[in-house]
């Protein structure tokens, strides 16, 4: 079994922040990325899926999500940071030293003194009639990757955060009409997003409406909706629904051995100590409240400062 004395699992701006200073602390991380085909942990993490960065400091003309996380990966693979495009699918925080099991592996093969944690958080769900079967036939949760393929149609984008808007502004650049289909009556998006999605011509608003199918048999072709104040269904006529609802933590690695938060996020101490000595948690899987590209950075520095500091007082 190959050792490291730090394992960073995911490659986000939380993962690859700490294998920037875990790689300048001489302590040659192992960084698991993640696989290219998952939804949930692609290389880079979530800053994939996403357009134009405008508020990460250092890039007054904003940079795009993939150029960001290209540029921290260099950087990181500059202090020595061994990246590994491969999915961890077990981990064992009960023995000395923790041990992880990577792809389909029958035993671990790599056991590491300390962990960082990265895993981020995945896309949220209607869970209504046809989206499992619509997901990837003009049903996407990722407005950067499929907007391309909606040139001059009529299209929805589900939610009414910072991520519906953004989504809903950056697909008028292919479609027609961009209806955003929101459960209440107010926006919880930023005000300067909001203001933008306003002054947008392209975009219109279905207030109050729930969605309850999403039609079609192997494409999509519609919406079925319910306005959630007078109880009419209708049907919008769309021919691509893009799901901006929110996300979900990636923690199933360490689900039956961590105590999580009631919502299912990891529960962190004084800066990214978790429950379990020698396992550090940074980014998103941790955070639901701030999930910004540099919160998450920043707390990826946090992890490896904190596992560097632990190493020592254990005398790694
Ligand atoms: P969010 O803020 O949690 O918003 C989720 C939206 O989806 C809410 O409007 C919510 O409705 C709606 N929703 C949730 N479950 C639903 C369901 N089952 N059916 C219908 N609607 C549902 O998530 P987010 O937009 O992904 O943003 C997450 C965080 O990232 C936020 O802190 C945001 O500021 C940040 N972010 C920032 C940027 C940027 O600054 N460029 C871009 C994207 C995201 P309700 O409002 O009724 O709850």
């Amino acid at each position: 079994m190959e050792h490291t004395r730090v394992l960073i699992i995911g490659s986000g701006p939380a993962g690859l922040t700490a294998a920037i200073y875990s790689g300048r602390a001489q302590l040659s991380p192992i960084v698991i990325e993640g696989e290219p085909s998952s939804t949930s942990d692609q290389p880079g993490g979530q800053l994939m899926l996403t357009t134009d960065i405008e508020n990460f400091p250092g890039f007054p003309e904003a940079i795009s999500g993939p150029g960001l996380m290209t540029n921290i990966r260099e950087q990181a693979l500059r202090f020595g940071a061994d990246l590994r495009v491969a999915k961890v699918t077990r981990l064992d925080t009960t023995v000395r030293p923790f041990r992880a099991w990577i792809g389909d592996e029958a035993e671990p093969s790599i056991s590491a003194d300390a962990v960082i944690l990265a895993t981020g958080a995945r896309s949220l769900m209607l869970g209504v009639p046809g989206e499992e079967r619509l997901l990837s036939h003009g049903l996407s949760t990722c407005a950067t990757c499929d907007g391309f393929f909606f040139r001059g149609q009529d299209i929805a984008v589900i939610g009414g955060g910072d991520s519906a808007i953004e989504e809903a502004t950056f697909l008028t650049r292919f479609a027609s009409s961009v209806t955003l289909v929101h459960r209440r009556d107010t926006l919880r998006a930023s005000k300067i997003m909001q203001e933008r999605a306003r002054a947008n011509e392209k975009i219109r608003f279905a207030w109050n409406t729930q969605v309850t199918e999403i039609l079609g048999d192997d494409k999509v072709s519609g919406l079925a909706v319910r306005d959630t104040v007078t109880g009419d269904e209708r049907v919008v006529d769309v021919t691509g629904v893009f799901l901006a609802i929110g996300h979900v933590p990636n923690t199933e690695l360490v689900i039956d051995q961590l105590t999580l938060r009631d919502n299912g996020y990891v529960r962190t101490g004084i800066g990214s100590y978790t429950d379990i000595d020698g396992l550090f948690a940074a980014g998103d899987v941790q955070d639901d409240v701030y999930r910004q590209a540099i919160t998450s950075a920043g707390s990826g520095c946090v992890a490896a400062i904190d596992a560097e500091r632990w190493l020592e007082a254990q005398g790694f």
